[in-house]
């Protein structure tokens, strides 16, 4: 392993200005992904900016059903916080749904949705990946693809994102908080948080050097709101999803869907917003014909490869039996 620092700035400041005139300078915050990447080789910092000595741990519930999280809550307190728990339960199943115990214990909020993602190839120093080596092409394409993504994937990357944490707050219509490097304080909604990879896969979100996630602000959930995450994975256990959803859904008095959100995992190199789905779903009864057929519309343009094609179809069937679940109505 490459020699490094570790550096323990006071405050954000401190933090940006040391970020900034190391260019090879990484904010640690758990841990737990980070440093993974260094011991495979992938990652080769020369400092470690710690910044858990100023990050906000705290959880803030406001009087109008919102809540603050700071970056540096931890996975495993914010799923068993009990405002989260009675307000966003589709947030702390998301949570619990992830990683292990111990790893929850160490990972923080905004490690979470800053981390990487789990290609093989893009953890595998000697294969070409152009997410962590810009134009060396995407060896998953014709290799092995089946955990890959089948939707806003490009011809240079078809990597997905890993986050059952992230899926649960595309659906509940988060803000993340960041603090620019010029002291700027701004909130991005998530929807504009992840890029899609197009040419340049290297760049996944829209935080630059220097910049802080500070924080995730979620509004109020909608009243009367319904909501959960189901996530599809090949051990029971302790695996990232190989497809997940996370939806929120408002019945009106006369059985018709009045509000629908729908977020999926597994799928897409960020949490995949389902807005074909759910546009087409507003307004009508859940019957299980017409979930199927705005499921089927949301993939309409999915671009999957050989060996996980059998995604569309199961994120179509993990759609249509969740809303289903929700909406009121035996699958
Ligand atoms: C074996 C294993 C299984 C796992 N399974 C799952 C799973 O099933 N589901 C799931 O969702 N996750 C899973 N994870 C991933 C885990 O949730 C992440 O590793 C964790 O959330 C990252 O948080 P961290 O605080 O440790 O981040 P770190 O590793 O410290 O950082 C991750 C990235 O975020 C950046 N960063 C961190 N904080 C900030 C900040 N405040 N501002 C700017 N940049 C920042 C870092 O520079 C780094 O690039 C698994 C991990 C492991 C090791």
């Amino acid at each position: 392993m490459k020699p490094f620092t570790y550096q323990r700035p006071a405050d954000p400041a401190d933090a940006a200005e040391l970020l900034l005139a190391q260019p090879d300078a990484v904010v640690l915050a758990g841990g737990t992904n980070l440093v993974d990447l260094m011991k495979l080789g992938v990652l080769q910092p020369g400092s470690l900016v710690d910044v858990s000595g100023f990050t906000s741990d705290r959880i803030e519930h406001r009087a109008d059903g919102g809540v603050l999280i700071g970056a540096g809550v931890r996975n495993a307190d914010l799923a068993g916080d009990l405002g989260v728990r009675q307000r966003f339960p589709v947030l702390a199943e998301a949570l619990l749904a992830g990683a292990s115990g111990q790893l929850r214990s160490m990972a923080t909020t905004g490690g979470n949705l800053l981390q990487r993602t789990r290609c093989a190839y893009f953890q595998d120093v000697s294969k070409p990946c152009n997410k962590r080596e810009p134009g060396s092409g995407c060896a998953a394409i014709t290799g092995q693809h089946r955990d890959l993504g089948v939707i806003g994937t490009s011809d240079k990357c078809v990597a997905t994102h890993p986050s059952d944490m992230a899926v649960a707050l595309a659906a509940l219509d988060a803000v993340v908080h960041l603090r620019r490097a010029d002291g700027e304080q701004v909130g991005v909604p998530l929807s504009e948080f992840y890029l899609a990879p197009g040419d340049t896969p290297e760049r996944e979100t829209i935080v630059d050097r220097g910049d802080l996630v500070t924080g995730v602000e979620l509004p109020p959930a909608p009243a009367g709101a319904r909501m959960r995450y189901h996530k599809v994975r090949d051990r029971a256990s302790f695996a990232f999803a190989v497809v997940s959803v996370a939806a929120v859904v408002v019945r009106a008095a006369d059985g018709t869907l009045a509000d629908v959100r729908i977020a999926l995992g597994g799928v897409a190199p960020m949490p995949w917003r389902a807005r074909v789905a759910e546009a087409a779903l507003r307004g009508q009864r859940p019957e299980p014909a017409v979930l199927r057929a705005a499921a089927q519309a949301e993939f309409a343009a999915a671009r999957p490869l050989p060996d996980n094609a059998f995604k569309v179809d199961l994120a179509i069937d993990l759609i249509t039996a969740t809303i289903a679940d929700l909406g009121g109505l035996p699958r």
